[in-house]
């Protein structure tokens, strides 16, 4: 029978492929008779049928035998890539991510490539165009002389000696191109291609000496540089964590290898890409979600070292970064590890943090993560010496910290939410100079309105939720579901015009400073008031200049910034954080805390933080404010431990929406029966309960918790798990996922 089969697909050769589809396998195809197999190396792209269509696929890997047979099989339809564009190592961890997240393997392999390389373009350093001005003799006013657009766009480009992209004439005028194209035949003008990455910075800026705390934790990662090994920088903010990853990367880049650069989000912190370009004077790329698909494409090609001429030494990106081909990577430094942006919270849910610490091992390369708030599951890491835990105790200009003070709200009369003790402190800050930086995480003007006369709420339809209101807009918005109305000015109930604003938010807290200080300089950042390309930059310097006296702001304002004229920090509501019921709460509490009290007096000014709560008496606030952060990480991980939550125990959460309750709880129940017929000792389920928010956007919300004593037993329940779960019928009437280490529980 064996050799029968043999036969039977003799001289025959497939291909193992990756097909973007939501489907939990490979498939095979045939090599057709003609292509040397030797071409078609694994991480190329190829196009094969696939259903109806035809799809652009990686292959994953190459083989005589298939357990298919082979009438049943298509051949590959033709060869995209000569080369790979995804090399092994990046193969590897992405078919590795693609078994741990338990995520179809085509999906991942799709999250990891840049747009234009899914749609089958050649990997390419290709710039935009740049256009100067010719020589001429020429008097322009004569040879466009009834052409005014003409002459205006040739002023224009006058006044700009080196050129000017697309991009720049575009924000100067939206038809530039046909007065361009007349400029071009008359030989006016000549297009030149530009990178779309900078050029290195020939001088590079020198950095400061470091001090004895810096020196040694580069001293012991060198120490180390013999292959893997996981480094903790756990330094207060404005410790000097940057000038270590500088000088650490540094040492790589002048040994000829590429240093990684993974950062929350760059589009809030442009300064930390700058410096570190100043600062080491090498060719960087950078890639995040801001940019557009050719620029994505170039600098990841310029990564990959796919161009010759235009490689990359550095790569400073978002959480995707993770995965872009860097042949001769030296070097994986995370910045702020415990920011939440890391993890993907939608489709391939993978964690960037915990996938480049994989990739580190894998390429047996240091990685070092810093953070003035590290996660619990970091510093249990540096306990159990999986991480070697380095400290930054002090500010490394010698600034004092700042005083942290709790301001008791109770019986407190309030002015939109602020106690008088605050609004004194802020009166004091703004006539000694200073400046001001308010926190509070809810935009809009309130986050309801209430009928007084009959307790009618602005309700979202769609969500358990309420509808925000935007003053300014005369909106109402559901911040869960996206649903936009007009301002009500009547109750929907009673019809009263009673309408009370409950609770506030940043435009309210902005529009109360304003009438109080209606001559200062105030700035709101938030994702209102940053939404127009620009207006965050713009927002951003007035802040760091301190051309803006006053800054109100939401999460935004609280990473990684560095406001040097900041006095005082005001975080308005805390309460909130303290008696949540996701297992993450208190841990992010204390890390905004933390985060933003580090934005006070940075530079000369001594700062001071006051915090507003309910609970001056909560254990959290008690042991973060004498303890420190450190303190309240160590409470915090004994809580964890006798909860049963990570990093004690490994959680797998299968979450299911569906517009009839009746479609999830069914296919929520058939997905519990068969985790129970597997039943993995070490594994306990709990539920189908409802999510902490049942309805959103018109969907009825289930969630199934597993919580694992051990990794290996979670995923042995997970592997068996997945693929009963795609059998089932009840599946189809609903939307399903699931989230392996799920950052929170909703
Ligand atoms: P962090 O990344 O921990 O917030 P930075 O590396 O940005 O800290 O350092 C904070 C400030 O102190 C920066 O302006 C930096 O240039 C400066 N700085 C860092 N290390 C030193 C040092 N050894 N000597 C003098 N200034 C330093
Ligand atoms: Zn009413
Ligand atoms: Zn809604």
């Amino acid at each position: 029978m064996q050799a029968a089969k043999d036969n039977f697909n003799q001289d025959k050769s497939f291909v193992q492929v990756a097909v973007p589809a939501p489907l939990y396998s490979r498939f095979d195809y045939l090599v057709p008779p003609g292509l040397d197999p030797s071409q078609l190396q694994p991480g190329c792209r190829i196009k094969v049928p696939f259903g109806r269509r035809v799809q652009i696929g990686v292959i994953l890997a190459h083989s005589d035998h298939s357990s298919v047979a082979s009438n049943k099989l298509k051949p590959l339809q033709s060869v995209i890539d000569s080369q790979p564009v995804l090399p092994a190592d990046i193969l590897e961890l992405l078919t590795w991510s693609s078994q741990y997240y338990q995520h179809p393997v085509g999906e991942v392999i799709q999250a990891a490539l840049p747009v234009l390389l899914r749609q089958g373009k050649p990997p390419a350093v290709k710039g935009q165009a740049e256009w100067h001005l010719s020589e001429t003799d020429a008097d322009v006013n004569e040879v466009c002389k009834r052409a005014p657009k003409q002459q205006s766009l040739y002023q224009l480009l006058s006044q700009h000696a080196d050129g000017m992209t697309d991009d720049m004439l575009n924000q100067h005028s939206e038809n530039w191109r046909a007065a361009m194209k007349a400029l071009h035949e008359k030989g006016l003008v000549y297009r030149t291609e530009k990178s779309c990455l900078p050029e290195a910075v020939a001088s590079p800026e020198p950095g400061p000496e470091l001090n004895n705390e810096q020196q040694h934790i580069i001293d012991s990662v060198q120490s180390h540089d013999d292959g893997y090994r996981a480094h903790l920088v756990h330094g207060i903010t404005g410790s000097g964590k940057t000038e270590v990853y500088i000088a650490l990367a540094e040492q790589v880049l002048a040994a000829g290898k590429q240093v990684l650069v993974l950062v929350p989000e760059i589009s809030l912190t442009p300064q930390l890409t700058e410096r570190f370009r100043n600062r080491l004077g090498v060719r960087t790329a950078t890639l995040h979600s801001a940019m557009n698909d050719s620029q994505r494409l170039c600098a990841w090609t310029a990564a990959a070292c796919l161009d010759n001429e235009n490689t990359a030494e550095l790569v400073i990106g978002t959480r995707s970064a993770v995965f872009t081909p860097m042949p001769r990577l030296g070097l994986v430094i995370i910045d702020e590890e415990h920011d939440g942006s890391y993890k993907q919270q939608d489709g391939f849910r993978y964690n960037a943090r915990d996938l480049a610490l994989v990739r580190a091992q894998h390429a047996n390369i240091p990685v070092v993560m810093g953070s003035a708030t590290p996660s619990l599951e970091s510093l249990y890491n540096t306990e159990r010496e999986r991480y070697q835990l380095h400290t930054l105790k002090q500010r490394a200009r010698a600034q004092s910290e700042p005083r942290i003070e709790l301001l008791d709200l109770c019986k407190q009369k309030l002015q939109e939410g602020l106690s008088p003790r605050l609004l004194q402190a802020i009166d004091r800050h703004i006539n000694n100079d200073g400046q001001v930086l308010l926190f509070l995480n809810r935009r809009g003007f309130s986050p309801l309105l209430m009928c007084h006369d009959c307790g009618w709420t602005t309700a979202c339809r769609r969500c358990d939720a309420h509808m925000t209101f935007h003053k300014g807009k005369q909106l109402l918005r559901c911040h869960h579901c996206g649903a936009e109305a007009a301002a009500p000015q009547s109750c929907g109930d009673c019809g009263s015009h009673e309408l009370v604003s409950i609770g506030y938010g940043t435009e309210r807290i902005e529009q109360l400073l304003h009438d109080i200080y209606p001559d200062t300089a105030i700035e709101r950042i938030d994702r209102d008031t940053t939404r127009r390309k620009g207006a965050l930059h713009t927002k951003l310097e007035n802040a760091r200049s301190g051309q803006a006296r006053i800054l109100i702001g939401t999460q935004m304002l609280a990473k990684g910034h560095d406001f040097p004229n900041v006095t005082l920090v005001g975080i308005l509501d805390t309460d909130q954080g303290l008696y949540s019921g996701d297992f993450r709460a208190a841990e992010h509490l204390a890390q905004l805390i933390t985060q933003v009290a580090g934005r006070a007096g940075r530079a000369e000014k001594p700062g001071e933080v006051l915090i507003q709560t309910h609970h001056p008496d909560h254990p959290l606030l008690q042991t973060l404010l004498h303890q420190g952060y450190g303190g309240f990480a160590h409470a915090a991980l004994e809580e964890r431990k006798l909860a049963g939550f990570p990093p004690f125990r490994h959680l797998a959460l299968l979450r299911c929406e569906s517009v009839k309750v009746e479609d999830g709880t069914a296919f929520m129940q058939a997905a519990r029966e068969q985790l129970d017929a597997i039943a993995i000792q070490g594994v306990d389920v709990f539920g189908p309960v409802p999510a902490p928010m049942e309805r959103r956007a018109g969907r009825y919300r289930l969630q199934l918790m597993l919580q694992a004593t051990e990794r290996k037993y979670l995923h042995a329940a997970l592997q068996p798990w997945i693929q009963s779960l795609v059998k089932l019928k009840a599946g189809n009437k609903v939307r399903w996922s699931l989230d392996v280490d799920p950052y929170d529980t909703y």
